[in-house]
């Protein structure tokens, strides 16, 4: 048994011993991949299956993964085996082709190496990114912050996004990686709170625009928008995001009021799930969009 699950209490044991269905199932052709590709996965020559699905085997995920699997990684996922098992099959779509493009038809057979190629390059990039984004340091010191922020007429303001950041990390902890965070704060750092904010072209913001971008996607999954919407709301502002990439915290105007909302508890893990794995994909694809400036404005 990994380590890290003994260290858990009997809650996470239990939980391991029940949901553990990985196990090296069987040696896979991967004449069909790209060389690249096929020379990455040669070396484990195996797949694994989770959930009656295949999943790339732990030993071949990014470093820092496999650190996450062995305990060694200075995360605080309340769940980390199921978010290593998350990284296995999102690995073994992306860079197998395991998509319904080519699932539910033939005729886009000769693609599927191309599609592996780059994909399996993509999903990987984002899994390297991601299992350090969740170590514990990655995040904002909040309280520090509130502290650094410089006086002036819009002080109130400024510590309002704070608290909304404070409030969004006593809900979510560090089960939401650090960019979903830092993104959140990014506006106390613009000449006005509200100023909107077009990442991919912003000079000041492009470099953290592929991730920023991804969580901000991440909330497609409605109930963790949400959340997000009704904590900001409760401080006085709405999280706006459109598809030109534009990003901005809107003030709540005189007609518009707050609400309350919380997460099913029944349904929480689901949506945290489905938050991790899209966000995965959306960092993927971020180099993918088509993007021009005329809509952002
Ligand atoms: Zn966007």
């Amino acid at each position: 048994m990994p380590e890290y699950f003994t260290q858990k209490g009997d809650k996470m044991s239990l939980n391991f011993s029940e949901n553990l269905v990985e196990k090296a199932v069987a040696k896979e052709d991967i004449s069909n991949y790209s060389p690249s590709i096929g020379e990455t996965l040669a070396s484990s020559n195996s797949i694994s299956a989770i959930a009656g699905e295949q999943a790339i085997p732990v030993n071949q995920l990014p470093q820092s993964w496999q650190d996450i699997y062995l305990g060694k990684s200075n995360t605080k996922l309340s769940d980390p085996e199921s978010y290593v098992k998350m990284a296995q099959l999102f690995l073994h779509k992306m860079s197998r082709g395991d998509v319904d493009l080519f699932n539910d038809s033939e005729s886009l057979e000769h693609l599927k190496p191309a599609f592996c190629e780059i994909f399996g390059k993509l999903a990987w990039e984002a899994l390297d990114f991601y299992g350090e984004d969740f170590k514990v340091d990655q995040y904002p010191n909040f309280d520090s912050i509130e502290k650094e922020l410089p006086p002036g007429e819009d002080y109130a303001e400024r510590q309002k996004i704070v608290e909304i950041g404070k409030a969004l990390f006593a809900e979510f902890g560090y089960d939401l990686p650090a960019s979903f965070y830092r993104v959140h704060l990014a506006p106390i750092y613009r000449e006005d709170v509200s100023e909107v904010r077009p990442l991919r072209f912003s000079e000041e913001d492009r470099k953290n625009a592929r991730a920023w971008d991804a969580s901000l996607h991440g909330q497609k999954v409605f109930p963790i928008q949400l959340m997000v919407q009704s904590i900001s709301s409760k401080h006085g502002f709405f999280q706006e995001h459109g598809c030109g990439c534009n990003h901005a915290m809107a003030r709540v105007g005189a007609t518009d009021t707050s609400f309350e909302y919380q997460i099913r508890p029944e349904m929480r893990t689901t949506w945290i799930r489905d938050f991790i794995w899209t966000i995965w994909y959306e960092y993927a694809f971020f180099k993918f969009t088509p993007v021009t400036k005329f809509l952002v404005g």
